[in-house]
């Protein structure tokens, strides 16, 4: 199977599985684990923050934030594709009992004037407004990179209103690398930050929160109440340590075959490429081929290849470490031929 349902199917690589089998470790809850400790600080440093903390996930660290950032019945800005809105079973709702206010964005962006005009005034009837979610690159806007122009404008806003700013940066990795703008110049426009070290960057397990010391201690406890605090975990941060060290630059390759994919798809009559491919992401309208999106994959599923369902007639394609040039290749062959043929 060539699986390019999502980035983060990546196994880990031999180094991870050599540096989990030697680390040293401790307890984390009692913050003694050595190589836990060590991700943190490399974390907090290359993203220009205080403190940072491992998290078990993306979802996980997301969460976090907004717990450690909102009071409950405050309210909370983000895009309307947002994962954080669309793919977090609304566990800001659940959890930390904030109503979400999503403004329609352009690939990814929100309107700087329209996140302003939803900061909400002081009166009786209102919410207050607790904190704005970015999302970078965008994950439904076909991983879209939002600029820092952006990202700045909307933090200038922020910050004269006194509403935080948090960027859900899962493949922000993936921003900076197609981008000329270093990973500390986007984090500088947030409050508080999460990347996923288990999508491209390899890692089997793990996100990294980032922010102040005072925002990261009481991110710890919100971990610890959620039943994330973990005991010897320098096992699963020693793989973390080397996604971030080893794989941030080999991100490149990803985005090149990605690129490559969708000029390859854009041969073929009957398939619409969505978005303009940016990182490493292809959104592909099926539509033309007179199937739906869930029978377009069965099809290719019979040729060895998987992607996933994005929309009714949207599929979309990730690409990633473990699927290589001659394997995209094929790809392009094998869906060329199946909508030549049967479709
Ligand atoms: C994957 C993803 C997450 C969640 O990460 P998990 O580790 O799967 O919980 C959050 N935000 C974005 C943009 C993502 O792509």
């Amino acid at each position: 199977m060539i699986d390019l349902r999502s980035d983060t199917v990546t196994k880990p690589t031999e180094a991870m599985r050599r540096a989990a089998f030697e680390a040293e470790v401790g307890d984390d809850v009692y913050v003694e684990d050595p190589t836990i400790n060590l991700l943190e600080q490399k974390a907090a440093e290359m993203l220009g923050k205080e403190a940072a903390l491992f998290v078990t996930s993306g979802t996980q660290g997301n969460q976090i934030a907004v717990l450690t950032h909102c009071q409950r019945g405050q309210e909370v800005i983000m895009e309307q594709d947002a994962h954080i809105y669309y793919y977090e079973g609304a566990a800001m709702s659940a959890f930390a009992g904030i109503q979400p206010r999503t403004l329609k964005g352009h690939r990814g962006a929100m309107n700087p004037t329209e996140v302003k005009a939803a900061i909400r005034p002081e009166d009786i009837h209102f919410p207050e407004t607790g904190l704005i979610c970015l999302e970078n690159t965008h994950n439904r806007a076909g991983g879209a990179i939002v600029s820092l122009e952006n990202m700045q404008e909307i933090y200038t806003i922020a910050n004269e209103h006194h509403v935080p700013v948090h960027l859900d940066g899962a493949r922000l990795f993936n921003t900076v690398v197609a981008s000329s703008v270093s990973v500390k110049e986007y984090a500088a426009q947030t409050d508080s930050i999460q990347i996923c070290l288990s999508k491209g960057l390899g890692a089997p397990v793990g996100s990294i929160i980032a922010g102040t010391e005072s925002f990261i201690a009481r991110a710890r406890k919100w971990r610890k109440r959620l039943g994330g605090g973990l005991r010897q975990a320098g096992i699963i941060a020693a793989p973390g340590l080397l996604a971030l060290t080893e794989m941030v630059d080999r991100l490149e390759e990803d985005h090149r075959h990605a690129q490559k994919l969708a000029d390859g798809f854009a041969q073929i009559p009957s398939l619409k490429i969505e978005n303009i491919v940016e990182t490493n992401i292809v959104l592909v309208n099926v539509e033309g081929t007179g199937h739906d999106a869930n029978q377009f994959l069965q099809e290719l599923k019979n040729e060895g290849i998987l992607a996933v369902g994005f929309g009714p007639h949207t599929v979309r394609f990730t690409t990633h470490y473990d699927v290589n040039g001659s394997q995209i290749d094929v790809v392009i062959e094998r869906v060329g031929e199946l909508c030549a043929s049967k479709l």
